[in-house]
């Protein structure tokens, strides 16, 4: 099967073509409807389609056998991977207020691409369907319930199809059956989150009703007290900016991206230290939350951009969590391997590249084969 898998953001469009599950051709267009980039979604997927043909992989659109999309947020009906027909783009607009950037940016490139080949098969793929299997204790908050009716106020978590993706690898390092696994899986990038997985099943995640809460982000605060947000509020200052593009990393010294913190904290700056504090700290309040709520542990897994690629931090994170089975290998980890854990370990600690494209794919091609056409 010829696949393309399309990942959109708010002002780019990544891509990655499969034949017979091995990747083709991958790349991204950025800075869509920017200035000194392409216009808008419509030129991205023309720019894809010329990038392929120029590859030779295709010679239009038109060969392709099916297009996955990834789409932000699901909501609650969208537990699992659904092919697109009028009714589901209608569902999935109806979830833009829960999702307003990146549903909408999800939307035009589902619209657009099927305009362009309306008879070709497509995929949605939704970020939040992994947390379906949250209990109602996990993802109900302790505000008045006909908000969660009205509104469809809960947590819906988020970095669903990498959670997925890393714990099903972590099943076939270790050799043992998904179904038996209790993992922490660490999704740290710019965005970052946490999720408790039991049997391949989220149970929680620190990402809420938005992307917002949770652990220090890029540029995102994660949890915060909601009396900040009255008092900014009352202030008359801009709180969405505020909590969404000033905070995090950036907020506390300056920088978002973490090798550039992790840089500057080694040359002494003291908002750079105390930003890796504040940003490890969270992150081992909830290693320490959901090994209660996991009850046993045989996993703990890092992933994406920072959790693949900093060995300093994965070793800050582990400091001091000896006591609670989790024994990080020194040289190991320096060394970036797959397992970073020493033998006396109870809990394994593994870095896994994740792959989303990956795990799209694989979805998708289970739902077009399973003769749901
Ligand atoms: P996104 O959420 O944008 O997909 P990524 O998963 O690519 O993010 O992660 C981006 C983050 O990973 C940035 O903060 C970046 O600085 C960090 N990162 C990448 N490589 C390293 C590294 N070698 N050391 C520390 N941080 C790194």
């Amino acid at each position: 099967m010829r696949l393309l898998v399309l990942n959109g953001g708010s002002s780019s469009l990544k891509y990655t073509l499969f034949d017979q599950q091995k990747v083709v051709v991958e790349g991204s267009v950025e800075q869509i409807g920017e200035v000194g980039g392409v216009a808008d979604y419509h030129t991205a997927l023309l720019e894809v389609e010329r990038r392929l043909i120029d590859h030779g992989a295709i010679q239009s659109f038109e060969m392709l056998d099916a297009v996955a999309h990834r789409v932000v947020h699901g909501g609650e009906r969208f537990i699992e991977p659904v092919i697109i027909d009028d009714e589901v783009v209608k569902a999935i607009r109806e979830l833009i207020p829960l999702a307003p950037l990146h549903n909408r940016a999800n939307l035009e490139g589902i619209e657009r691409m099927r305009k362009l080949i309306p008879s070709t098969p497509q995929v949605a793929i939704f970020d939040t369907a992994f947390h379906h299997a949250m209990p109602p204790s996990a993802y109900l908050y302790a505000i008045p319930m006909h908000l969660y009716k009205e509104y469809g106020i809960r947590r819906y978590g988020f970095h669903g199809t990498s959670h997925a993706y890393v714990a099903k690898e972590t099943a076939k390092i270790l050799k043992r059956p998904l179904e038996s696994l209790h993992l922490i899986t660490l999704h740290l990038g710019n965005g970052a989150s946490v999720c408790a997985i039991e049997g391949g099943k989220s149970i929680e995640t620190s990402m809420g009703f938005t992307p917002l809460e949770g652990l220090v982000m890029g540029t995102r605060c994660g949890d915060i007290d909601p009396g900040i947000a009255l008092f900014l509020e009352k202030e008359g200052l801009d709180v969405d900016t505020i909590l969404n593009k000033e905070s995090g990393l950036k907020g506390i010294c300056g920088h978002n991206d973490m090798r550039q913190v992790e840089q500057m904290a080694l040359e002494g700056d003291e908002k750079a230290q105390l930003a890796i504090k504040i940003f490890v700290h969270r992150i081992k309040k909830y290693i320490g939350a959901y090994i209660a709520l996991l009850g046993r542990v045989d996993g703990l897994i890092f992933t994406a951009g920072i959790g693949e690629h900093s060995a300093f931090i994965r070793a800050e994170i582990c400091h001091g969590l000896e006591t609670m089975d989790i024994v990080i290998d020194a040289k190991r980890n320096a060394l970036h391997q797959t397992i970073i854990s020493s033998e006396e370990s109870a809990i394994k600690i593994l870095v896994i590249k994740t792959d989303e494209a990956r795990e799209i794919a694989r979805q998708t091609e289970a739902l077009l084969s399973v003769g749901k056409l």
